[in-house]
């Protein structure tokens, strides 16, 4: 259960413990934090740990983004794409937890523990992971990132806003028919866990609206027999993950969008169709664009 955090002004930095490793503060923020508090507003001793600040003039470094978007849209896929044409850093937050758990730290046995009790783990945890991702890739001498899966909420946010700079927050959009039936199509290879898509999408344009072209992902004739759906890819599932989704990211756009940083995009099809497009809004000019987009 997330912290709700009524002022974010009490979010401080202080300078006296700039020099301890960051592992110290996660340890102690362990035993002065409990995950289920919903009355203690402080923000937990260690936000003010998270040092040294990761601020550069963005002259000085590559691009800082987030991308948003609802499940099932692609934004891992184009993240991932972005991050490879600029040479930074693609991080997902689900990434970071999961090579936390297999990992033998500190953190990883409590982060084991909240798991195995099916509890949501804390904006806290998420922060702290993600403050030593930035500052070991600070270490390694890596600049810029793409942000995927994170923040997730208006306090995840303002905590980001603490520890670095945030330059575009890219918000990728596909029309609800077209996400339905992206979802509905997806099979997995249960041999290779290959992913695959028997979906073929062409949803006329309407009203003004663009029409929507999407091409499936067939599978590989040796993986055909082998197809099977996730259990929870049903129309009902879906649609109630993209209420949920839509409730919960509104606040948080409107974060962004209140700050100029937010770029609303709608893709206007699979992946040849919209990585160009999606380069053109970001003021990408590359010569990769047409290969990439292969
Ligand atoms: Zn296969």
């Amino acid at each position: 259960m997330a912290v709700l955090l009524r002022n974010p002004k009490t979010i401080t930095r202080t300078t006296t413990c700039s020099i301890k490793p960051l592992s110290s503060c996660i340890s102690r923020s362990f035993s002065s934090t409990t995950l289920n508090s919903e009355t203690d507003l402080k923000v937990p001793s260690f936000f003010s740990c998270i040092s040294p600040p990761l601020r550069q003039e963005p002259k000085d470094r590559n691009v800082q983004w987030v991308f948003l978007g609802c499940p099932g849209v692609g934004k891992g896929t184009y993240a991932s794409r972005l991050s490879n044409l600029l040479g930074i850093p693609h991080i997902a937050t689900g990434d970071l937890v999961r090579e936390e758990l297999n990992s033998s730290g500190t953190l990883s046995s409590q982060l084991k523990e909240i798991v195995n009790q099916g509890k949501l783990v804390s904006d806290e945890i998420i922060i702290s992971l993600l403050s030593k991702r930035l500052e070991a890739g600070e270490a390694k001498g890596e600049s810029g990132f793409i942000l995927d899966g994170f923040p997730r909420t208006i306090r995840q946010a303002e905590i980001l806003e603490g520890v670095t700079d945030i330059d575009l927050v890219v918000n990728l959009k596909l029309r609800e028919e077209a996400l339905l039936a992206k979802c509905l199509g997806r099979r997995i290879c249960s041999q290779c866990g290959g992913n695959y898509n028997i979906a073929s999408i062409d949803i006329k344009g309407e009203n003004g609206k663009p029409g929507i072209y999407m091409a499936p992902l067939p599978a590989p004739p040796q993986c055909v027999p082998n197809l099977i759906q996730r259990a929870d890819d049903t129309k009902e599932v879906v649609k109630e993950r993209l209420r949920i989704y839509n409730e919960m990211s509104r606040p948080v756009e409107e974060f962004y969008r209140n700050r100029g940083k937010l770029l609303e995009f709608d893709l206007p099809g699979g992946i040849p169709e919209s990585w160009p497009k999606l380069l053109e809004a970001l003021n990408l000019d590359h010569e990769d664009k047409c290969t990439a987009a292969a």
